[in-house]
């Protein structure tokens, strides 16, 4: 078979370790998953009321506008129903975009590390990759990403808060950027961990959607709104920018019930509110453990820490593992003696730091 030739030797998915497989590998009766960052508080109360009254007939094909859910984001973030692009997750937006202007020929910039899947889709559409290292603080050296765009770039990644790190990018150095990036080239601002983000001086992107007609943000239910299971995640851009990207969608890309469910989890922002607090306090108890023990860490804006144990990343993680804690080692995320741990609830935050003092 004639396959792509950049296809070859590229990896799927890894998918890390299940909660059932360490219980059986490890014979432990309770695993902590603090590997995905997911909300380890679940999803809004609404939404389980939702699921367990929903009469849904699943017999037939899901709303392929999503009309529901649309009109819910639009209301709740001012912008109209043709600025939103739906996707399986924004898994799939990233998909949608790469396809829609990544090709042989072309380049694509972004930081190094940050969210593996801008990489492997440009990868998957031939298109050259160019990496900018994030500074030794984790943060885009936007400056030097801009020295890499010519007139062959179609996107520009950008994420904030950035995973692994947790750092993101300021107001004033995002405006900037983007009155120097050329119109010719999308920007795309990868919002994941939006909701989680306390800190001073972050940009507001709905306005920056206002200003500048290149710019794409993307954000996700599946993290602060813990859902996800249900993979639904958004665009939000310039009618026209979406409108090239709506024919790239799969017809029935959301299910029935986490369109349902994300349009309910949206009314709730008291538990979002909630989820915002609980993990800013987590974040600063691991910052008082790191403080302690002197390991280095990033201040975060995400529901995740990326600690530097000085060590093999692998060694730290399998300990954990063989503790009950599933977390991410950073040798695949390109620190190779750190690892990544979601920010769980207070008790799962002290059971996994006392492992980690053990682990010292
Ligand atoms: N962007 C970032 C920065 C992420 O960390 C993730 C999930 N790990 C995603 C996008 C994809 O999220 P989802 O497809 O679940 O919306």
């Amino acid at each position: 078979m004639d396959w792509k030739k950049q296809i070859k030797g590229l990896k799927a998915y890894q998918p890390g370790r299940t909660i059932d497989e360490v219980k059986e590998i490890y014979g432990l009766d309770k695993v902590v998953k603090l590997a995905s960052n997911e909300n380890p508080f679940g999803y809004s109360s609404l939404v389980d009321v939702f699921l367990r009254d929903s009469y849904l007939n699943h017999a037939i094909y899901p709303d392929g506008y999503a009309k529901n859910l649309r009109t819910k984001i639009s209301s709740k973030l001012g912008v109209n129903l043709n600025q939103i692009l739906l996707g399986n997750g924004s898994d799939e937006i990233i998909q949608m975009i790469s396809r829609a202007l990544l090709q042989p020929g072309k380049n694509t910039v972004m930081a190094i590390p940050t969210f593996p899947q801008y990489k492997h889709n440009a990868t998957v559409e031939g298109a050259e990759v160019r990496e900018v290292a994030l500074n030794s603080k984790g943060e885009h050296r936007l400056d030097e990403m801009l020295e890499q765009i010519d007139n062959s770039t179609t996107v520009v990644w950008l994420c904030s808060p950035n995973n692994p790190t947790g750092t993101y990018i300021t107001e004033k150095d995002i405006i900037s950027f983007l009155d120097n990036v050329p119109e010719h080239v999308l920007v795309v601002l990868d919002e994941a961990y939006y909701e989680y983000v306390v800190a001073d001086h972050y940009y507001d992107s709905l306005e920056l959607l206002k200003i500048y007609p290149n710019l794409l943000v993307t954000r996700t239910f599946s993290k602060a709104y813990g859902l996800a299971g249900f993979r639904v995640g958004y665009a939000i851009s310039s009618e026209e920018i979406i409108s090239q990207l709506e024919p790239l969608r799969e017809p029935f890309n959301n299910n029935s019930l986490g369109q349902g469910a994300a349009a309910v989890a949206l009314q709730d922002q008291e538990f979002i509110a909630e989820c915002r607090q609980n993990n800013k306090q987590g974040l600063e108890r691991f910052y008082q453990f790191c403080d302690e023990e002197g390991l280095l860490y990033y201040p975060s804006q995400g529901n995740f820490i990326l600690i530097d144990f000085g060590v093999n990343g692998d060694e730290v993680f399998q300990f954990l593992l063989s503790k009950g804690y599933i977390v991410r080692s950073g040798q695949a995320l390109g620190f190779p003696t750190s690892v990544r741990v979601t920010i769980g609830s207070e008790e799962e935050n002290k059971g996994v730091i006392e492992e980690m003092k053990n682990f010292i």
